[in-house]
């Protein structure tokens, strides 16, 4: 049995960093990545034997927790039939109309594999749409990793200090228009300023790619209406709230809370592939004809719909639709807030967390920050500590203090108690 030293040693010689993804090398926390040899439920296992409670859930797609048996099953179906076809299948439809039932801003929907894909998509989308360049985004919000997205993005690139990231061109973000997140006076001088040239405004409506910071009423209500009123398209990036946050996403959640809010573009991922590759973006009818084949905007995927990645995903989205499922992962994830709010205040460490569905986040700061700036005024060095802790007691939380954090509807109730007692622990 090889070690996860070993391992990554073997994996650093032939991947860069030793991994596909640069979060996952363990480099803002230090220490050794582990090699994950399967995950059952609520738990990962290690290249050694090693078993977590994972609450990382692939970054937010197993909301079911890892082997769920309807889904596994409909999968193991799905791959005797075949792989892929590169034409259409049922199942595409099916899962198109899954999602459209859940989502009523939208009409129509494309699929493809990757987040990435979708909010790029999107963006030629809104630009195609308007015929307008410019578009506005928000520090420490992350929408994959298209070059014009790459400036003063969270997720990894605020992990390893270069929040826009080397190899893009001026010329490739000239059109980008980043502002703060949750600054309402920023964004009403940025249309007064570029309003006649604004395609589209893509938010993160809760950013999991600062850890965990909401929009504020106020700054979603100005967003909407000063699209409406200068005719830019408002693209919610749901990719990792998605039916993650609740039934009807974060959408349905600000709602609630804005009467007749919704956004123009949609994009999803994550939960909807149920960890498969595959991600989604659409829009009312009228915008999304601007698509190939009917209209001039190009997108297109070998992978696209892929026969398997529909199937994981349609299987997650009918438990997710059972009754009841959202008001207990919801209640679940409270108890886990909760408690880590009350350990921490045992313990006189400065703290605080939210959640919202089966989201979380917490900071070692006494209030919850508003934005990226204030994010950053985390003790990383603190953080780093109680990560390794909470990850030697068996706690496997993000390697990093700019993720959310995710509880699936296998975590039961001894298992918040398990990573409360190793949280009061850890805090002490
Ligand atoms: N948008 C958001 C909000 C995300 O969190 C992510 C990935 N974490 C992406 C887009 C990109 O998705 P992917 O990694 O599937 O390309």
């Amino acid at each position: 049995m090889a070690s996860n030293n070993e391992l990554f040693e073997r994996a650093a010689r032939v991947i860069p960093g030793g991994v596909n993804s640069p979060v996952r090398a363990f480099r803002a926390v230090g220490g050794t990545p582990r090699f994950i040899a399967r995950g059952e439920g609520a738990y990962i296992v290690d290249a050694e034997g090693k078993r977590y409670i994972d609450y990382i859930g692939s970054w937010g797609p197993m909301i079911l927790g890892h082997g769920h048996p309807a889904v596994l099953e409909a999968v193991q179906k799905a791959a005797v039939e075949g792989f892929s076809f590169g034409a259409p299948t049922e199942r595409e439809i099916e899962l198109a109309e899954e999602i459209l039932k859940l989502v009523p801003s939208m009409d129509q929907v494309r699929l493809v594999s990757s987040g990435t894909e979708a909010t790029m998509s999107a963006i030629r989308l809104a630009r195609g749409a308007t015929a307008r360049p410019k578009f506005i985004k928000f520090e420490g919000c992350y929408h994959g990793h298209t070059d014009a997205l790459l400036v003063k993005a969270g997720s990894g690139l605020a992990t390893f200090g270069h929040p826009t990231s080397a190899g893009v061109t001026p010329g490739a973000a000239a059109d980008t228009v980043v502002l703060e997140y949750n600054n309402v006076e920023q964004l009403e001088a940025a249309f007064a300023q570029h309003g006649s040239e604004l395609a589209c405004v893509i938010v993160e409506p809760i950013a999991g790619n600062m850890n965990f910071v909401r929009a504020s009423v106020p700054f979603m209500t100005a967003m909407r209406k000063l699209c409406t009123q200068h005719g830019a398209l408002l693209v919610l990036d749901e990719v990792m709230t998605g039916f993650r946050v609740g039934l009807g996403s974060a959408q349905a959640h600000y709602a609630q809370l804005i009467p007749g809010f919704a956004p123009d573009v949609s994009v999803f991922g994550k939960v909807i592939g149920g960890g498969m590759p595959l991600a989604a973006f659409g829009a009312r009818r009228e915008v999304m004809q601007h698509l190939a084949p009917l209209g001039g905007v190009y997108q297109a995927g070998t992978l696209s719909g892929n026969p398997v990645a529909t199937a994981c995903g349609l299987a997650t989205l009918r438990e997710i639709q059972k009754p009841g499922f959202f008001d207990a992962l919801s209640a679940r994830t409270r108890q886990l807030v909760d408690g880590l709010r009350t350990v921490a205040a045992e313990n006189g460490v400065p703290f605080s967390a939210d959640s919202e569905g089966g989201m979380f986040g917490f900071f070692l700061l006494p209030e919850l920050p508003q934005n990226y700036t204030q994010v950053m005024t985390t003790d990383k060095e603190r953080f780093n500590r109680f990560f390794h802790a909470m990850l030697d007691a068996g706690i496997y939380l993000a390697p990093a203090l700019y993720e959310a954090g995710f509880v699936s509807a296998a975590h039961s109730q001894a298992d918040i108690d398990a990573t409360l007692a190793a949280a009061r622990t850890a805090l002490r």
